[in-house]
Parts: C-alpha cells; structure tokens; sequence
C-alpha cells in the first residue's frame, strides 16, 4: 500500500458558507469523495474479493433490469450473486446494433429516483449513426471518482498548468487558444479540489501553431490524442523545440502505439500515459503508474474478454471486450460489446488487484482479413515502423482493407514518394502486417480525421 494520502494532498473546496475547516464540499463532491476513500483500499484487494463485490452489485442490477426493462424481461432471474457467477458466461452479447435498433427496449420503464438525475450522452457509432446512452448521477459520481484517481495513480500536482489540444467546433478555441482557471468543466463550489491553470487549443491548429502555444503556454501537463502528439512530438524533434515545463503527456481516444511513446520520450522525456474510455461506458482503464498496461477499472464496470461463444480467454489471448456498467440502472448494458478487442495479462507487479489489461487491439472493424477469408490482427512493431521510416520520410500511415486481396496503405509525405518508394513501401507492407494480397501504396499532404476527429489507423471496407 502507498502512503500517498490522496485527501492530504488534494485540498477539498468547501461548498458550506463560513466552513473552513475540516472542508465538506457540495452533496455530489462529497459522494465523489467518499467513493474515492473506498476505492483507495479496494484497488488493493485481491482479484478475488474485487469480483466477489462485483457480483453482488450484478446480482441488484440484473435483478432490476430484468423487472424494469422491456429487453431482459425474459432473462433468468438469478437466486444470489453465487449463483449468478456461476452462470454469468451464458448471457447473451449485447451488440452495439442492439443500441441502435432497440435503445428504447434497453431503457428501465422505472429507473430509481434516489440514483439522481438522468442525462444523455451520445457517441457515434460506426456507421455514423449516433448512439443515445442514457445514465444516472449515481454513475457521474464513479466516473468523476476514476478521473480523480487518475490524477492520483500518475502523481499529477493539483496547482499543474494544464495544456488540452481537444476536439472543438470551428471557431471554439482556435489558435492562439483560450486560457481560464481549473482543469475540469465545472468551476468554483462546483468542483471537487482545487486545481491549476488550463490552456486550451483547437485540434485543428496547425503543428506550427500547435508548438508556438506549447512553449507561449508552457503547460505541466497535456492532455491529448496520440497522433497530434505524434505530429508534435516530430515538428519539436526538427525544429529543436523543447518545452520546459512539461512534465507529463495523457493521451486519450485512439490506440497509442510503442512508436509514439518512443517518440515523446525522444523529443519531450516524459511520461506519457494512456487513458481508455468509452463515452458511453465511462472509464474502462486507466494505465498502470508502474507499467505501461491498463487497470481495469472494476468499481465501476465488470470488463470481460471473450471468445466468439461469449466464454473468457485466457490470460494472453485476444478477444472482444465486453463491459457491464455496474451502476446504470436506467439503462443497464448487460455484457455490452464495445466494438474493441483486447488481451488480458497477468497480475500486476504493483501489487493492485485490479485486473490487467495488456493490451487493447482497436476496433473490431479494423481486423485484417486475409484472402483465405481467416482474421488476422494488425500489429506493427517498433521495427517495422523504423523499417518504414528507412524507405520514405512518412508522417502518417492509414491501412484501408478494400477487399479480401487488396489493401490501400494511405501515407502522409512532404515530398511525393518515388516510384521506387512507392514499390519498397508496397512489399514491407505485405511482409509487416503480414497480407498476401497486392497493397496499393498512395502518398498525401495529409490524411483525412473521421467527423469525431479521430485518425483512424486501420479501416474495413468489407464485412
Ligand atoms: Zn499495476
């Protein structure tokens, strides 16, 4: 156990008029803070306990789902939470079509008044097709309980200046930025501690102006996507450009790759750590302080990885990440596929009970079939990329599969590649991912974002 006291470090804002001393913040800190103090000794549990408390929360919400909501109403009805771990592997997936075509079915007809307000967050689905997910403030009060412990895990000082390139509308925080007070959305009584300064900026400034606000605002802490931060990390490199006040890179969204890491720790020399979360399901995982994978995030979800039956592989093997949140009551997710695939590891070396995630493999859509009709799952190594990086300066990489014998490698240049390049970059390619089929190589100023922003790696345009 560490003797990092996280209540001793992080001061509370005291939302009582005239109270100074001890703090008590608003009714919602004081949730937040209380399911803080809990999860402080739970992470430390043994993997065993942590799913024994689990279930017990599984039993009360598949109990309730199946009472209140249209879509499990012919589910069996558990008898104890033991019972329900022993049969738990036989419920159905629920696909994110399920969302699409029955999110009405998935809504509780009498979602519990004491669970709080109910809000809506939409996510967009692969078709392009908005998601509407419903949940409670009891399942705000985890989620903003795991940013905080994020905070905690990666030893962030709460006085940090914070540096946020984000996803906004044309026009909202375009460069030079916006500067203002506090890290998160909600300011003053509202928020839960007391933090720093935050600079934000447009994810669509240019790198120029992107390393221009870097070292104008010289933040202690950014905030991020893996491929602007690789672009930025690329333009530092060759201009010389090295901030210095930056202490710690978070990264968030796509699949942050060994090459990036490799790459920031080249050009900044900090820590950078990776977040995965879904809109929908809030947090999944938070990296390790002491490694480079990912705690699950048991307080607030039961994270299974599956095989095509829906049964549990081993620790090593990839399968579908399917999530329960455990505490939505108005529109419980019963064993809901995100739509990423994964691996298990094995217990961690820091000595937290929170199950291991080794490694997340992106979304289903971008498995590689092979022409043998076979799956195949993309994984580049650090030499692979350095092979890549020998042929042809490239700054940017999309693989589109277009159909089961051929691949479009779409590539970023500054120069337009030679024919040669195009020819050398066509058989790496075909050895590195590895694809028997032809690969079509075409170089680009620059690659297309998907509407959300997000540069998508790999695309299918086949099922
Ligand atoms: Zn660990």
């Amino acid at each position: 156990m560490p003797n990092f006291n996280w209540l001793e470090s992080y001061q509370l804002i005291s939302a009582v008029p005239l109270l100074e001393f001890p703090k008590l913040g608003n009714s919602m800190n004081m949730a937040i803070t209380v399911a803080l103090t809990q999860m402080e000794n739970s992470q430390w549990w043994p993997e065993e306990q942590i799913e024994e408390a689990q279930f017990g929360q599984l039993f009360q919400l598949l109990k309730y789902a199946i009472k209140t909501v249209p879509y499990y109403k012919d589910f069996p009805v558990p008898n104890s939470p033991q019972e329900l771990q022993c049969t738990w592997q036989d419920l159905p997936i629920l696909e994110r079509g399920n969302i699409v075509g029955e999110g009405g079915d998935l809504l509780s007809k009498f979602p519990p008044n004491s669970h709080g307000k109910i809000k809506t967050q939409y996510t967009s689905g692969s078709t392009g097709q908005p998601i509407a997910v419903k949940n409670t403030q009891l399942s705000r009060v985890f989620w903003r309980a795991f940013t905080t412990r994020d905070h905690i895990w990666h030893g962030r000082n709460p006085a940090w200046k914070l540096g946020h390139i984000r996803i906004a509308k044309k026009g909202v925080a375009e460069y030079p930025g916006t500067v203002g007070k506090g890290w998160g959305a909600l300011k003053g009584k509202d928020a839960l501690i007391e933090t720093g300064p935050i600079a934000g900026l447009n994810i669509n400034a240019k790198v120029e102006e992107q390393a221009e606000w870097l070292l104008r605002n010289e933040p202690d802490f950014l905030i991020t996507y893996p491929s602007v931060v690789q672009k930025l990390a690329e333009h530092c490199l060759k201009q010389g450009i090295r901030p210095t006040n930056l202490k710690q890179i978070e990264t968030i969204s796509e699949v942050l790759t060994d090459k990036v890491r490799h790459l920031v720790d080249l050009a900044f020399g900090v820590k950078i750590v990776d977040l995965y979360s879904t809109r929908e399901l809030g947090y999944l995982g938070l990296q390790c302080p002491k490694n480079n994978h990912y705690h699950v995030q048991s307080e607030g979800i039961y994270l299974e990885v599956v095989d095509e039956q829906g049964h549990a592989c081993p620790a090593g093997v990839p399968g579908k990440i399917v999530v329960t949140p455990l505490h939505n009551f108005a529109m419980p997710l019963i064993r809901y596929a995100v739509g990423d695939y994964g691996v298990i590891g094995d217990p961690c070396s820091c000595g937290r009970g929170l199950p291991v995630l080794k490694s997340i493999l992106g979304r289903e859509r971008n498995r590689l079939r092979q022409p043998d009709g076979e799956y195949r799952w993309i994984g580049l190594s650090a030499m692979a990329y350095g092979e890549m990086l020998a042929i042809a300066p490239i700054r940017e990489y999309q693989i589109v599969q277009v159909s089961l014998d051929e691949l479009i490698l779409n590539v970023a240049v500054d120069v337009d590649l030679s024919t040669d390049q195009i020819k050398t970059l066509s058989l790496w390619a075909q050895k590195s991912l590895p694809f028997a089929g032809k690969v079509t190589v075409i170089g680009h100023d620059e690659l297309k974002r998907s509407a959300n922003g997000k540069l998508e790696l790999f695309q299918s345009l086949i099922e």
